[in-house]
């Protein structure tokens, strides 16, 4: 006799996308919930560098972090969207490479999902869930814990944080719209042929004479030569010293980012 859905075990489920809150997330409940589920939502165009934690906070919790791919490519959904590239107005890409995929996995299971907003982003809403049986949970604004707490648990756990923090302050697609010049500089530096392929996804329409870039603003090129000519500038006396990884993390400003992706 097949098993009825309410005689089902509630599954506990946490999302990482290899971003501080989350990685702190689950190493803070590692313990309170044994039989948590781990995922992650691999868009397949993440940063070596979130795979590489990724695999790292895998080892720590001892526990499979299932990677959740969606059907289909971002070239896939970018064709489908008649080559406009998305956007903070049009985030097709969360949606088909992120949430769809999530919600898919859990399937008509009775979830509670653990969100990574901590207790100093009053006005963040994050995820909204879709379906009723889909439960959420947001154990650092319960316990009200901020910032410093998470970094101090990255920090007392051994994991610390993801190397990307050297040159951008959140996780999530190398290509994504959230970043800010210097990041797009960033980028260039650090995996230039990553920027590169970046690159290529922006268009000139020589009919219409219209731009499909990333950024409002202009290219990737013109947005790199702003942030190349803004470091070459001289700096004023308190702000000579390079920045440090602490420093991406603290100066961030929360709510420009995407918030389901980099939490
Ligand atoms: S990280 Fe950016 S580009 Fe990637 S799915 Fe999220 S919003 Fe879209």
């Amino acid at each position: 006799m097949s098993q009825k859905k309410s005689e089902r075990p509630v599954r506990h489920l946490l999302g990482l996308s290899g971003g501080k809150d989350s990685s702190a997330l689950a190493i803070y409940m590692r313990d309170k919930v044994p039989e948590m589920e781990y995922f992650f939502a691999d868009t397949g165009a993440e940063l070596p560098e979130t795979l590489e934690f990724i695999d790292l906070l895998e080892d720590y919790l001892g526990k499979e972090i299932v990677k959740l791919n969606a059907d289909r490519d971002f070239d896939f959904y970018l064709k489908l969207h008649n080559n406009f590239l998305p956007s903070p107005q049009r985030r097709w890409c969360t949606i088909n490479l992120k949430l769809i995929p999530f919600e898919d996995y859990v399937g008509e299971d009775e979830v509670v999902s653990y969100i990574a907003i901590r207790a100093d982003e009053p006005s963040r809403v994050g995820y909204t869930p879709t379906k009723s049986n889909i439960q959420t949970r947001f154990p650092f604004r319960e316990d009200g814990l901020g910032k410093d707490d998470i970094l101090c648990i990255l920090e007392s756990s051994g994991i610390g944080i993801p190397k990307y923090y050297n040159w951008r302050s959140r996780s999530g697609c190398y290509f994504c719209f959230f970043q800010r010049q210097e990041e797009w500089l960033g980028l260039k530096k650090n995996h230039e042929a990553l920027f590169e392929l970046a690159r290529q996804y922006e268009k000139y329409d020589e009919a219409t004479g219209k731009r499909y870039t990333w950024n409002q603003s202009g290219s990737l090129d013109e947005i790199v030569a702003r942030a190349e000519k803004k470091a070459n500038q001289p700096q004023k006396s308190n702000s000579t010293k390079s920045k440090k990884l602490i420093d991406n993390i603290t100066h961030d400003n929360d709510d420009d980012f995407c918030p389901i992706c980099m939490l």
